[in-house]
């Protein structure tokens, strides 16, 4: 199979070569071509583990990796990463199914991929007969950085930068990265936000600075390697509720997902293509409602106040894998136009059926941060469970969707995709506990207050040594890619 651009067709690539990309050279993001053949063996799911599961969406996914490649790679991954065994707990919350999906190394969704994404990537490296050294060029919001570190550090063959919003991310976030040891690192925070941070990367990505023995990737959800294995654990919360008794096969089941980028949704969107009975995909966001306002009115419109909030990482207003989802819907020749007036004019209008057959798909409500910290508050009271301020943005969200035309009586999971121990001032601060002014005492005070448990990857971050202190302008992210990339460490 092969995958093509988002914005040009003419640009083809196997799914080796897409992964070792990461984006298309104009720009554009790759996408699968046989994205309608690819079907789920749905009636194998109830016997299938969640490792099974995986292998089942990669090999559609990546067919130029056998079986056994991506067993190895899967297996070799979530041992590390997961050794508590299961990669995504389902819980009951109230009347919601609750995915927690931040059991990794750095406590968030993101180490699900960014696990395997090392693996996938040296394996189709050596696929594609290419022996270079492999950049892995990363914008994170918060957690990607943490979680990409993790997955790549020490990695023979590989390096990688990180740059993150000065400012922009919590301490707990900041801490994970700037105390990450390993050879092949560099972590650099950007005078900037997150936009600002990715359009830097997107920029060196369509003019890569020439370094004999070395090539550029992305770990961000830009690339097909990094969004694919987060389709797997949809289909094992379908399979739990059907174990539980909750459904039989074929009854439908609503996601919500707190998002940012659009990845972690999308993904959601791409089970149900391959044939997971998905009602409603119920898009979550905090006070920057781009994606909540393009839903409701079909107008992508970036013109806007940037604002900081209680949940970093969904501070973003350039929600990139949407694009995947508009070449979908309406092809590569109107999503190229699209990405050029984003670009040009600040914002695009979808054509009336296009924005008629989304709604019928997706659902979209927001929360700003006082309401986050009001459910984070009601959900803790009501059964005594802590979400962080991400997940709580998704529990608002449902709370908002009940009330709609648009809700169904199916079964509703809200994918928890952090730690309320990452982001414990504001945890603590929902719940009426004063704040000790430091995240790390805030942290302790948390847990002494409810009694959960720390997780392990969090405890002693703030006695870690801080091993990197870079700091750059936006326009000074090309020459330190290039100074990294030159000189090694
Ligand atoms: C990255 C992230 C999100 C947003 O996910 P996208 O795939 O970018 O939409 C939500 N919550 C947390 C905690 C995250 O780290």
């Amino acid at each position: 199979m092969k995958y093509s651009s988002t914005r040009d067709p003419k640009h083809k690539r196997t799914p080796s070569e897409a992964i070792l990309e990461g984006l298309s050279a104009e720009g554009g993001l790759f996408m699968p071509e046989a994205m309608s053949l690819m079907s789920f063996p749905m009636a194998d799911l109830p016997s299938m583990s969640v490792r099974d599961i995986s292998v089942a969406v990669l090999s559609r996914f990546f067919d130029d990796f056998t079986e056994s490649e991506l067993r190895t790679a899967v297996s070799g991954a979530y041992d590390r990463a997961f050794p508590g065994g299961d990669i995504a707990p389902l819980q009951r919350v109230g009347e919601a199914y609750v995915l927690e999906l931040y059991h990794g190394p750095t406590c968030a969704f993101k180490d699900v991929a960014l696990s395997l994404l090392p693996r996938l990537l040296t394996t189709a490296r050596d696929k594609c007969g290419v022996t270079d050294e492999i950049c892995i060029l990363t914008a994170t919001s918060g957690d990607t950085g943490s979680a990409a570190l993790s997955g790549f550090a020490d990695v023979p063959g590989t390096r990688i930068v990180v740059f993150y919003p000065e400012g922009g991310v919590s301490p707990a976030q900041e801490r994970q990265m700037t105390t990450r040891e390993g050879d092949n690192i560099h972590v650099c925070a950007v005078r900037g936000n997150f936009d600002d941070a990715q359009s830097g990367v997107k920029a060196i990505f369509s003019d890569p600075p020439e370094i004999p023995g070395l090539r550029f990737s992305s770990a961000n959800s830009i690339n097909i390697g990094r969004l694919a294995p987060q389709i797997a654990y949809y289909f094992k919360a379908y399979r739990d509720l059907m174990a539980e008794g909750r459904i039989v096969m074929g009854d439908a089941v609503n996601f919500v997902v707190p998002t940012g980028n659009f990845g972690n949704i999308l993904a959601g969107y791409f089970a149900k293509k391959m044939g997971l009975p998905v009602g409603r995909l119920i898009c979550a966001s905090n006070r920057n409602r781009v994606l909540t306002d393009f839903f409701e009115t079909g107008c992508y419109d970036r013109r806007r106040p940037f604002h900081l909030t209680s949940s970093p990482s969904m501070d973003i207003l350039i929600s990139s894998n949407l694009e995947r989802l508009l070449f979908l819907l309406c092809g590569a020749e109107k999503t190229a136009q699209w990405m050029r007036a984003l670009r040009e004019e600040g914002r695009y209008t979808l054509p009336e059926e296009a924005h008629a057959a989304l709604r019928n798909e997706f659902s979209a409500a927001s929360a700003d941060d006082a309401e986050t910290a009001e459910t984070i508050r009601r959900v803790y009271e009501a059964n005594s469970y802590l979400i962080d301020p991400h997940t709580a943005v998704g529990f608002c969200a449902l709370e908002k969707w009940r009330a709609t035309e648009e809700a169904n009586g199916a079964p509703v999971v809200v994918l928890s995709t952090a730690s309320p121990y990452k982001f414990s001032r504001s945890v603590l601060t929902a719940l009426g506990q004063e704040t000790t002014g430091n995240e790390f005492t805030d942290m302790q005070r948390l847990c002494e207050k409810t009694g959960i448990a720390i997780p392990e990857p969090l405890r002693g971050l703030s006695e870690r040594p801080v091993l990197h202190r870079d700091s750059r302008g936006v326009s000074e992210m090309r020459s330190y890619v290039e100074q990294c990339a030159g000189g090694g460490k």
